[in-house]
């Protein structure tokens, strides 16, 4: 007994140091040596699970790796749902890879301590979301970025930024990520990143939500007791932790901004659903080695964190979800207030010497010349929509690709039974641009309006009907009404209702404008008086026939109708 005790703690101890020292160093793992090792871990260990939970562009499967679960297949996701829980995703970007190797070190290291499980949350990680950018694998895609020796690349196999893609949902790793996210209902989300742009002394960085978009109780949570009081543990840690550094100018000196997490980006879409949700940003010239210790310190100072103030935590979410129920206003489309506050800041020098091969001024950066000094930080946004809540949506049952969408992501709806009339408020569009170039495979619409018209629906069996007193109201109202910033409208997915499909010969309909003008005095009265104002439409056929006819009964009702309408009054029958 004594003989095999020893054995024991003798392999254990090798299996530690060993691990220790493979994922310290400058190498992130691929994405086959990464799920082997996990495959092996949760086979040696029960306490860690590993679950495939559907595919991505590339084919191979996206998996999550949980640790203080129920041990029971589908015990676990239930147990996620119903206690405190943390979702870690890695490798969004995989030319950014901190977030898997910290997360292999803590894994390592809490095995090694005897799997404490005292109080300890439910910790899921995705330890490979991107899985075609991992197995992209170069050293020059990140041409700033001060190792690891060999990571993966930005986009996905469709070459798309999947940290764009969360609510347009083009590739399947959105859809498998949904199927995750929903399952584990997560509290707490940490999306892992390594930042581009200045140089300052901080190695850790991180992006909260934008406090203007959350319930009152997570914002008074996060920003009045989480964020103080994590940035002080780890800086007794010896981690300076700060905001990200996104510059309102060339360089520091002009101030920075707080981001505006929409709901395309991974902590904005978990924001949607009243989860508390970070991007952890690491510097990218500090050494691959120190940021994935900043990053573990993070995760660290966040478990211990989460694991102290649970009740809070799931209090405040219940307040939240109660709060975005009790709305009648959803406010949308932030911008930035030039209204400044200031930040004490840890920077370098900077200066603009002459570069001698292009002849021009360059900025420098000089690490032998610190500073801390308070900079301007612009950290308020406004909203400059808003729409009174309606008390449930309709989306036509054609609108398939929408409807697969809210299903993904578990928005309660019911379908229509049979075939009736109902008076709804209807989206006409009445102008909208587009993108002249592509954006992450679309031609994103921007600068929408719309005319609310009370129309007569004739509502189809299989249509749906969603209401809007749910917990997920903020997803739902992102993604349906339709001039916010990030709406399936603004996203193409109605774009076949923009355009006319029928036409007519001038020669045909201009003998039927008398009896259209006879049988409705004010339209005559409008084209009588736009001819006399108007001398291009005077002196144009088309245009006068036009006119006529887009007010006329001939004119398709569906040009510019959106498929989605909404139902203020809460009487619902059928
Ligand atoms: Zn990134």
């Amino acid at each position: 007994m004594k003989v095999l005790f020893s054995i024991f703690c003798f392999v254990s101890l090798i299996n530690y140091s060993f691990s220790q020292s493979k994922w310290t160093g400058n190498r992130t793992p691929t994405y086959s040596e990464l799920i082997d090792h996990l495959k092996s871990v949760s086979k040696n260990h029960s306490e860690v699970e590993l679950y495939a939970l559907g595919s991505s562009d590339y084919g191979l499967p996206i998996y999550v790796c949980i640790v203080n679960g129920s041990q029971d297949s589908l015990r676990t996701f239930e147990k996620a749902r119903n206690e405190t829980t943390i979702l870690i995703n890695n490798a969004i970007h995989p030319g950014e890879p901190d977030g898997i190797n910290a997360c292999l070190i803590w894994l390592d290291k809490w095995i090694a301590n005897g799997k404490k499980v005292d109080n300890l949350p439910v910790i899921a990680f995705i330890p490979a979301y991107n899985v075609g950018g991992m197995i992209n694998r170069s050293s020059t895609s990140r041409a700033n970025q001060n190792g690891p020796d060999e990571y993966g690349f930005r986009g996905n196999a469709r070459n798309l930024d999947l940290n764009r893609d969360f609510i347009k949902m083009d590739s399947e790793n959105a859809f498998t990520f949904c199927n995750i996210f929903r399952a584990l209902e997560p509290d707490v989300f940490v999306d892992n990143h390594v930042s581009n742009g200045a140089d300052y002394q901080y190695t850790l960085t991180y992006i909260s939500q934008m406090k203007e978009r959350m319930a009152p109780s997570l914002r008074n949570l996060v920003y009045g007791t989480m964020l103080p009081e994590m940035t002080k543990n780890l800086r007794s840690k010896k981690w300076g932790l700060f905001p990200y550094v996104e510059l309102k100018g060339e360089t520091p000196d002009e101030g920075i901004y707080a981001f505006n997490d929409l709901p395309r980006y991974a902590m904005g879409y978990a924001g949607l659903f009243n989860s508390i949700s970070f991007t952890v940003e690491t510097h990218m010239l500090k050494p691959f080695p120190e940021r994935v210790q900043a990053t573990l310190a993070f995760m660290e100072e966040l478990i211990d964190w989460t694991k102290n103030n649970a009740n809070r935590i799931e209090q405040s979410r219940k307040n939240a979800n109660n709060w975005v129920q009790d709305q009648s206003w959803f406010r949308f489309n932030y911008e930035l207030s030039e209204e400044r506050d200031s930040i004490n800041f840890k920077g370098y020098e900077h200066s603009f010497p002459v570069n001698e091969i292009t002849g021009l001024k360059r900025l420098l950066y000089d690490r032998t010349k610190p500073y801390q000094k308070m900079i301007p930080y612009f950290n308020k946004y406004i909203p400059t929509d808003s729409v009174r809540i309606p008390d449930y949506y309709i989306v036509g049952c054609q609108e398939k690709e929408v409807i697969r969408r809210l299903e993904m992501n578990h928005i309660k709806f019911r379908k229509i039974q049979k075939d009736s009339l109902i008076d709804v408020q209807s989206f006409v569009v009445t102008s909208f641009k587009s993108s002249d170039r592509p954006y992450e495979g679309h031609f994103k619409h921007k600068e929408m309006n719309y005319e609310l018209i009370n129309f007569k629906y004739k509502l189809k069996a299989g249509d749906i009907i969603i209401p809007t007193k749910q917990n997920s109201a903020m997803f739902i109202h992102s993604v349906l009404q339709p001039k916010a910033e990030d709406s399936y409208f603004s996203w193409n997915f109605f774009d076949s209702y923009l355009q006319e499909k029928e036409y007519f010969s001038n020669y045909v309909f201009i003998d039927k404008i008398q009896e259209i003008l006879d049988s409705d005095a004010k339209l005559k009265e409008e084209y009588i008086r736009k001819k006399s104002e108007d001398e291009s439409f005077r002196n144009s056929e088309w245009q006068q026939l036009y006119f006529i006819y887009s007010k006329s009964n001939y004119f398709e009702p569906s040009f510019m109708r959106l498929p989605v309408y909404q139902l203020i009054s809460s009487k619902i029958k059928n």
